[in-house]
């Protein structure tokens, strides 16, 4: 990153064309300042970003638009990255709650629609921790990212093959029989070319499996600009119907859908309570965090009451919405046609 007291020139570009169906007429949802970019650089932002949504009048898709420019949005990843958010995802020794979050939650959901396991891309593949956990269950697997440095932490961390690139760059020889996209397509510039690319690198019959973030979600609906969905790396914010057009319009019927909630009930209250339990023992803001924190002696019983009710109900809300397909997540498993 840089230092002294040089601006980070951001640069933003408008996207008038509809990316899923070429129309260029919208209406505008909302308009936020970006945190993100504010967390990374602060005051060293030659100008604040703004993320401003618009919905397509055609195919009813929001989009980011203005959005980061190619070059701007390649830096922000590198400078977000190089804060330590992949590092602490993929640190040593790995991190057993995300583990399971990947092998109960993705894992098995595939596991009912694909019974025995086969060849599988995970395309946007971060940490690597899932392509790890897939391979221990029997998955030939292999991660494709954009980011060198996510892809060389993924291989020094957890062993696993990672290559470099977009799905475009892949040989269209070789076909998979599941490509998998977690938290991914939102962050793509063309998820509609996207989801054409993953088609055509599935066998007949393949699955594509995707976990995007929900903007028809309760949460989204009721924070509105507050979401913490919102932000400058999203460029696209999906909800139930509007993914299940883009994947029948290239070929994909979505064959499973639910919520993307991986823990039970009393799992989900328990973490919440250890989560309480460090956030008050510490001031950092450490949530995911493998970090013991012995809880201090002045710390409130009351606070932590305080604390847990609010997240609690907080996750509460979310886990009542995935009844209803309203969680904070969508997650599809769509099957090529045959
Ligand atoms: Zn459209």
């Amino acid at each position: 990153m840089n230092s002294g007291r040089s601006r980070i020139p951001l640069s933003s570009i408008h996207i008038e064309r509809c990316p899923a169906c070429g129309q260029t007429t919208t209406d505008h949802v909302l308009s936020v300042a970006d945190t993100l970019t504010q967390d990374i650089y602060g005051d060293r932002l030659g100008e604040k970003v703004i993320n401003t949504l618009i919905r397509c009048r055609g195919c009813r898709l929001v989009r980011l638009s203005p959005r980061l420019a190619e070059d701007s949005l390649q830096r922000v990843y590198a400078d977000w990255y190089s804060s330590g958010y992949v590092g602490t995802q993929a640190g040593q020794g790995g991190d057993k709650s995300r583990d399971r979050e990947f092998e109960r939650g993705h894992l098995r959901r595939i596991a009912k629609v694909v019974r025995v396991p086969g060849s599988l891309l995970d395309v946007g593949t971060g940490s690597g921790v899932f392509l790890q956990v897939a391979a221990r269950h029997g998955w030939r697997a292999t991660g494709l990212d954009f980011s060198r440095e996510a892809a060389e932490l993924a291989r020094m961390h957890h062993g696993v093959d990672v290559r470099i690139g977009s799905l475009s760059s892949l040989p269209i020889e070789k076909c998979y029989d599941v490509i998998t996209m977690f938290d991914y397509l939102e962050h793509t510039t063309c998820p509609a070319d996207d989801l054409e690319e993953a088609a055509r690198r599935l066998r007949k019959g393949g699955h594509l499996v995707i976990r995007v973030p929900n903007f028809g979600g309760w949460q989204a609906r009721v924070m509105g600009s507050k979401w913490v969905g919102i932000i400058s790396l999203h460029l696209t914010y999906f909800e139930t119907n509007t993914l299940a057009e883009l994947l029948a319009s290239r070929g994909l019927a979505i064959v499973y859908s639910d919520s993307g909630n991986y823990q039970t009930l009393p799992e989900l209250l328990g973490n919440k309570l250890a989560w309480v339990c460090r956030k008050t023992g510490s001031r950092g803001h450490d949530v995911g965090s493998k970090r013991e924190v012995a809880p201090s002696q002045q710390s409130s019983t009351i606070l932590r009451a305080l604390r847990f009710a609010l997240a609690s109900f907080h996750e509460l809300v979310d886990h009542a919405g995935g009844w209803f397909g309203r969680s904070n997540y969508i997650f599809v498993i769509a099957r090529k046609r045959p």
